[in-house]
């Protein structure tokens, strides 16, 4: 059997590299001329930086992967430095414990209070919006300012938009958290659980998968778009510029609207579905600050009047320097990605002055218009999604976003056609 992956981001990767284990056979096609996907790791003026991802857990499928690829001199633990959201003209630390909780000004008394309440409320729903159940479940404040701007910032999509069902709610019923959040918590703190570290690589996160694309050189095209998916005989043909080829099964990683456009022929009732899938555009700016700012990163409230939706602070997290990355647009300012990059350096340098009280230069910017999955109400299109025998998507929309999720959804598959299912 051959499986044919189109992409070759981390999940069209790991998923060859899992396949390969279990003895089938499979080929990567990849459009770009470089391996992995939104994880794009660049050395600009001496030092790293990210346009997508900045950082991984090192949770059992990414070590398991390191330990397979020999990666694990090369990787980076995260320095543990405070988690900050800016709220009414201060940066103000988010609270990871009852002893900051307490003295937190994140939050007023009465915030604090009623956040104690959480375990009385019952379970999220998956009806609600993240910001109604989070209201709901910890108070207006604790919603407003602390876990929204945490959650939300992550995908640039405002909490009012995103449904439970299709974003936390489904992310804390994979954890086993099936009542309430601080009990949880409280658990995992008195069991011991250990949570796995914060990690990069020397040359940053695409290391992972340079090293996939390198082991597997034989099997990965690279700079091979993907014309279409056609059925054939006994499976299906995939068509590129340099020539057809038949494979058994055809496994597609690619972002919704180009997944739309090459199921167009063999499941166009899927196919218009996943054209509605919306994702949030992003202007990522690197920049080099005048002096050390004690953070891991910062979310912005979103009721704040900025264009920045939050910062990592690379620097002080990976001993980068004085660089941070900011990420601006997103669901709430989707225009600003389509200004001129001038523009889009100049708001960012502004911003992060007037958030951190630091000065700062852009020394880079890249537009992401296909961003974070916005996990918002188009998700709802996924329901009219049927595929037909031998063709899978394995894509961050159809589970987790995160490279620990990512894969564990391609070990998963690649069990599942490894036994013929
Ligand atoms: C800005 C940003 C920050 C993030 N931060 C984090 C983080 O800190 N930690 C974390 O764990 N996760 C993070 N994520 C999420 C995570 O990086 C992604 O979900 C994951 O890398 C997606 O991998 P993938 O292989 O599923 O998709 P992709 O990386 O999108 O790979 C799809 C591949 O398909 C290729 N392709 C497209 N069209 C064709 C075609 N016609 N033919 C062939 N190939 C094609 C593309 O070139 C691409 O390489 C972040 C994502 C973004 C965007």
């Amino acid at each position: 059997m051959t499986v044919g992956i189109v992409g070759g981001g981390i999940g069209g990767l790991a998923l060859h590299h899992r396949l390969r284990e279990r003895g089938v056979d499979s080929v990567v096609f990849e459009a770009a001329p470089d391996p992995g996907g939104v994880i794009s790791s660049r050395v600009v003026d001496g030092a790293v930086v990210e346009d997508g991802p900045q950082r991984t857990r090192l949770s059992q499928p990414v070590a398991s992967l390191v330990d397979d690829l020999g990666l694990g001199d090369a990787v980076v633990e995260a320095a543990d430095a405070p988690l900050y959201v800016y709220r009414d003209g201060r940066l103000r630390r988010v609270p990871f414990s009852l002893r900051e909780g307490l003295s937190t000004d994140l939050l007023s008394l009465r915030g604090k209070l009623r956040l104690l309440l959480e375990p009385l409320t019952g379970p999220p729903r998956g009806d609600e919006s993240v910001e109604a159940g989070l209201r709901r479940m910890l108070g207006a404040e604790a919603a407003e300012y602390v876990v929204g701007p945490l959650y939300g910032g992550i995908y640039g999509t405002h909490p009012d938009e995103m449904p439970m069902r299709h974003s936390l709610g489904r992310a804390l019923e994979k954890r086993g958290v099936d009542r309430s959040l601080l009990v949880a918590a409280a658990r995992a703190k008195l069991g011991g659980t250990e949570t796995p570290p914060v990690v990069t690589f020397e040359d940053g996160l695409g290391a992972l998968p340079q090293a996939l694309a390198e082991r597997h050189g034989d099997r990965v095209r690279l700079g091979t778009p993907v014309e279409s998916v056609r059925e054939a005989d006994d499976g299906y043909v995939i068509a590129t510029q340099h020539g057809e080829t038949v494979v058994d099964r055809a496994v597609l990683t690619t972002p919704g609207d180009v997944t739309a456009e090459l199921l167009g022929e063999v499941a166009p009732g899927s196919a218009a579905a996943l054209d509605r899938l919306a994702y949030n555009p992003l202007a990522v700016v690197h920049l080099e600050s005048a002096a050390p700012v004690d953070a891991s990163g910062f979310q912005v409230q979103y009721a704040e009047p900025f264009r920045t939706l939050g910062v990592t602070c690379t620097g002080t997290l990976f001993d980068r320097g004085r660089r941070h990355t900011a990420y601006l647009g997103g669901g709430r300012n989707p225009e600003l990605v389509d200004e001129p990059a001038s523009t889009i350096r100049e708001v960012a340098e502004r911003e992060f002055a007037e958030l951190t009280g630091v000065a700062a230069t852009a020394v880079d910017a890249t537009r992401l218009r296909r961003g974070m999955p916005a996990y918002d109400g188009t998700w709802d299109a996924l329901e009219a999604v049927e595929l037909p025998d031998g063709i899978d998507i394995c894509a961050n929309y159809a589970a987790r976003a995160g490279i620990p999720g990512r894969l564990r959804s391609a070990e998963r598959l690649a069990g599942r056609i490894a036994e013929g299912g």
